[in-house]
């Protein structure tokens, strides 16, 4: 059979840190194409394109600076050119593009093309709440798996050893995308819960918000794991409305359950820019641009698309964790209330 060719749709911290590991992958494999397409959407850095940059020095200087790519990854500013002749596709976008380059890839990718998703987060809209891959399947006519886990980039971009979750509805691609991304330092685990796995995935940014929030008024730890206990019954109450499939406990203890959930709470952007929100009394927006620099948070997005549909199920009372994290970050209420959300939650009657 021809070589699989493989595309990386996004080139932001996680999919430049992935891009390392795909491109080293496919040298020492048969199967695969030497060459990855990554598309990268431009911009100019200091002066120059940012394709440019990543094409002559092997480095994405502004999104995973400090490590170099290897140099088969070859950056793409077209999508509908990086993604054309593509056997696998790899989905590594902030959640808030993924509609608009759907749109862009419609046509242009063939259907026995594979994809696998990265990427953390719902949308939201006038039929409910859809699952990112979902998103891309519908509107690609593509089948897609998902890889998620306690993978804070740029620890993987330094070879730490890390676990993630891959899930897929047909085993035999599970197989070909274990081979692209295994590693020595990157341990996957095969599981086949499809929905709770990707919702794990996206409803901890939102917890990991509130643990933000938690350390900005210097709660100390008790109150953190509090944070994240609490949230987490949210997120099993939340995935036992909204999911198709089984919601077992024992996928919670993948690395895309509990793992994902703590590393996110202690070492993520969401922790990170949620403190900073608490201590500057600035907006999460203003905070974004700031302290990431282009890079892109998950969380408050997630938070309001999740209270949006709670609110139109009448069931936001169940969910006041959730529900003070979107209140907080968009309708001004207090930070200090989320304690008291807290002390009040009904897991304590
Ligand atoms: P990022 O936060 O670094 O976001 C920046 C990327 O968005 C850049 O590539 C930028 O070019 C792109 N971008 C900016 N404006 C755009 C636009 N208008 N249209 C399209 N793209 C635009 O991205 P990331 O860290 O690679 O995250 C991607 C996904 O992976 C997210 O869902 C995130 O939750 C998930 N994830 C991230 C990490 C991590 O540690 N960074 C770990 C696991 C999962
Ligand atoms: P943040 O987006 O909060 O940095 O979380 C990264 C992540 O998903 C780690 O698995
Ligand atoms: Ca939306």
């Amino acid at each position: 059979a021809a070589p699989l060719k493989v595309c990386i749709v996004g080139s932001g911290n996680w999919g430049s840190a992935i891009a390392r590991i795909v491109g080293n992958n496919v040298q020492s494999m048969q199967k695969f194409a030497s060459t990855v397409k990554m598309w990268v959407f431009e911009e100019i850095v200091n002066g120059k394109k940012l394709t440019e940059i990543v094409n002559t020095e092997h480095e994405n200087v502004k999104y995973l600076p400090g490590y170099k790519l290897p140099k088969n990854v070859v950056a793409i500013p077209e999508i509908e050119e990086a993604v054309q002749d593509a056997d696998l596709l790899v989905f590594v976008v902030p959640h808030q593009f993924i509609h608009k380059l759907c749109d862009q890839m419609v046509g242009r990718v063939s259907q026995k093309a594979l994809g696998i998703t990265l990427i953390k987060g719902v949308d939201e809209g006038p039929g409910g709440l859809k699952l990112i891959s979902d998103i891309i399947r519908e509107k690609m006519g593509i089948d897609v798996s998902v890889l998620m886990g306690a993978n804070i980039a740029n620890e993987v971009a330094a070879e730490k050893f890390c676990e993630s979750t891959i899930v897929s509805l047909i085993i035999d691609r599970l197989v070909v995308f274990q081979s692209l991304k295994n590693t020595v330092y990157q341990q996957l685990t095969v599981l086949d819960c499809f929905d709770w796995v990707r919702l794990l995935g996206t409803l901890k940014n939102i917890v990991a918000v509130g643990a933000g929030f938690c350390d900005g008024l210097c709660c100390g730890d008790n109150t953190k794991a509090a944070v994240i206990r609490l949230g987490l019954t949210e997120m099993i109450a939340f995935a036992k409305i909204f999911c198709k499939g089984p919601v077992s406990t024992a996928t919670f203890l993948e690395s895309c359950g509990v793992a994902d959930l703590v590393t996110t709470c202690y070492g993520g952007r969401n922790r990170k820019v949620a403190e900073a929100f608490v201590k500057t009394g600035k907006s999460i927006e203003e905070l974004e641009s700031e302290m990431l620099r282009g890079q892109k948070l998950q969380g408050p997005q997630t938070s309001a698309e999740v209270y949006h549909v709670l609110k139109q199920k009448g069931i936001v009372d169940k969910f006041p964790l959730f529900t003070a994290v979107y209140q907080i970050c968009y309708e001004g209420k207090p930070v200090q209330e989320m304690i008291s959300c807290l002390q009040s939650h009904p897991e304590h009657n």
